[in-house]
C-alpha cells in the first residue's frame, strides 16, 4: 500500500463538476488501496479575484490581513471536496494549514516553512480518513496567518508529502505534464516521461511554467518523486525524480521562453574592484533580485554591466541604478523591456561538446541576435528581442531534434 500525496490546481478544482470529477479520482486512488492526502488550490482563479477586491476596498493591503484574505480562497475548496466525498462515501476531514502542522516565519504574502507538524493530518490518516489540505497556508511563529507566495500549493504538498514519507506526490494540473517547449509556441513539442530534479529547477526557472521553482527545490532537497499529470484526462504525465546514472540521458531535453524580464544596462562604469559590488549591493537592498548579469571586458578603463531583473522590479531597479549612477562614475543608465530568454536544457550536455556552437548557429542562421548570454552545467540561455523568442524555440527545438516524430 502506497501513501500518495494529490495536489489539485485551481483549473482542477475550477467548478462544481470539476471537483465531483476530482472526488471520484480520489475515491479511486484509494479503492486501489492507497492511502491518500489531499491538498487543494482556490478555485480556478479565485485567489486573483480576492486581490481584485481588496484593491477596490482600499489602496493599501496590510500583509497579515491580506494572507487572512487569500487563505479563504483554499479553505473554500478543502470543504467542497469533503462534501463530494461524502456523496460518495469516503470519509474525509478538511484542515487549513495551521491545522495541518505548517509553521511558518513570519515574512507575510511570502511566508517560507520553518516546521512541519502533521500530526492531525497521520491521525486523520489513521482513522481511516483521507486529509484534505487547504495549499497555500500556514501559520507563523507568531500564531497569524501566512501565505507561501502565488502557487504555494505546490509547496504545501510537498513539504507534507516530504513529512509524512509519501510514496509520491501527484501534482494535477490542466496539462498532461512537462513538455520539450511550450505546445502554445511549439506544435511539435512532446511530453517528457521522465526528467530529472536538476533539469526540472532549470526549466522552472527559465519559463517552464508547469511547477513552482521553490517546490522542486524541496522536494529536490528531501528525495520526494513528483508526478506532474493532468485531472483531465488522468493520464500518466511526467515524472519528475533523481537522476538516475544508468540511464543515457538526453543532450537537450527541453526549450523555455521567458519574457517576464527586463534588461537594465550601467554605462560607463569604471573598471575596478567594487564598483559591481557597489551597484549589487544597493540592489539587492531594495529587494531587487537580478537574473543573468553580463560585464563586457573594459576599454579604456571603463566597462559596460548590464542584467537582467524581472519587468515588476523594473521600475525599483531604474530607480536604484539612477541613485548610484554618481557614486559608482557611470555614465548612462538605459533599459529595455522588449528583451526575452530562451534557454536550452538538458542533463546530457555536460558529457556533449557542440552544444552552444549549435545553439549559437541555429540562431545566427534565423538572423535572431544574442544580447546576453548565461550558462549553468546543463543550461544555455540567449537573451534575444522579445518578437524573436517564439522563433527562436521553434528553430532549436528542431535543431536538437525535439519535434515529434
Ligand atoms: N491559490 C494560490 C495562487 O493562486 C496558490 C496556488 O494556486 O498554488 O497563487
Ligand atoms: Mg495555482
Amino acid at each position: 500500500m502506497a501513501l500518495v500525496v494529490q495536489k489539485y490546481g485551481g483549473t482542477s478544482v475550477g467548478d462544481p463538476e470539476r471537483i465531483r470529477a476530482v472526488a471520484e479520482h480520489i475515491a479511486r486512488t484509494r479503492a486501489a488501496g492507497n492511502d491518500v492526502v489531499v491538498v487543494v488550490s482556490a478555485m480556478g482563479k479565485f485567489t486573483d479575484e480576492l486581490i481584485r477586491m481588496a484593491d477596490e476596498v482600499s489602496p493599501t493591503r496590510p500583509p497579515r490581513e491580506l494572507d487572512m484574505l487569500l487563505t479563504s480562497g483554499e479553505r473554500i475548496s478543502m470543504a467542497l471536496v469533503c462534501m463530494a466525498l461524502a456523496a460518495l462515501g469516503v470519509d474525509s476531514a478538511s484542515f487549513t494549514g495551521s491545522q495541518a502542522g505548517i509553521i511558518t516565519d513570519t515574512d507575510h504574502t511570502r511566508a517560507k516553512i520553518l516546521e512541519m507538524r502533521p500530526d492531525r493530518i497521520r491521525e486523520a490518516l489513521d482513522d481511516g480518513l483521507v486529509p484534505v489540505v487547504a495549499g497555500f497556508q500556514g501559520v507563523s511563529t507568531e500564531r497569524d496567518i501566512t501565505t507561501l507566495g502565488r502557487g504555494g500549493s505546490d509547496v504545501t504538498a510537498v513539504a507534507l508529502a516530504a513529512a509524512l514519507k509519501a510514496d509520491v506526490c501527484e501534482i494535477y494540473t490542466d496539462v498532461t505534464g512537462v513538455f520539450s517547449a511550450d505546445p502554445r509556441v511549439v506544435s511539435t513539442a512532446r511530453r517528457l516521461p521522465k526528467v530529472s530534479f536538476d533539469e526540472m529547477m532549470e526549466i522552472a526557472a527559465t519559463g517552464g511554467r508547469v511547477l513552482m521553482l521553490r517546490s522542486v527545490e524541496f522536494a529536490r532537497r528531501h528525495g520526494v518523486p513528483l508526478h506532474v499529470r493532468s485531472s483531465f484526462t488522468w493520464e500518466p504525465g511526467t515524472w519528475i525524480v533523481e537522476e538516475d546514472p544508468t540511464m543515457e540521458e538526453a543532450v537537450v531535453s527541453a526549450i523555455t521562453d521567458d519574457t517576464s524580464e527586463a534588461k537594465v544596462t550601467v554605462g560607463g562604469v569604471p573598471d575596478r574592484p567594487g564598483i559591481a559590488a557597489h551597484l549589487f549591493r544597493q540592489l539587492a537592498e531594495h529587494g531587487v533580485n537580478v537574473d543573468m548579469i553580463v560585464q563586457n571586458t573594459g576599454a579604456n578603463g571603463m566597462t559596460d554591466i548590464s542584467f537582467t531583473v524581472a519587468k515588476t522590479d523594473l521600475d525599483a531597479a531604474r530607480t536604484v541604478c539612477q541613485e548610484v549612477k554618481e557614486a559608482i562614475g557611470a555614465t548612462e543608465v538605459t533599459t529595455d523591456d522588449a528583451v526575452g530568454r530562451v534557454s536550452i536544457v538538458g542533463a546530457g550536455m555536460k558529457s556533449s561538446p557542440g552544444v552552444t556552437a549549435l545553439m549559437f548557429e541555429t540562431l545566427s542562421e534565423h538572423g535572431i541576435n544574442i544580447e546576453m548570454i548565461s550558462t549553468s552545467s546543463i543550461r544555455i540561455s540567449c537573451v534575444v528581442r522579445a518578437d524573436r523568442v517564439a522563433d527562436a524555440v521553434r528553430h532549436l527545438h528542431t535543431a536538437f531534434g525535439l519535434d515529434a516524430a
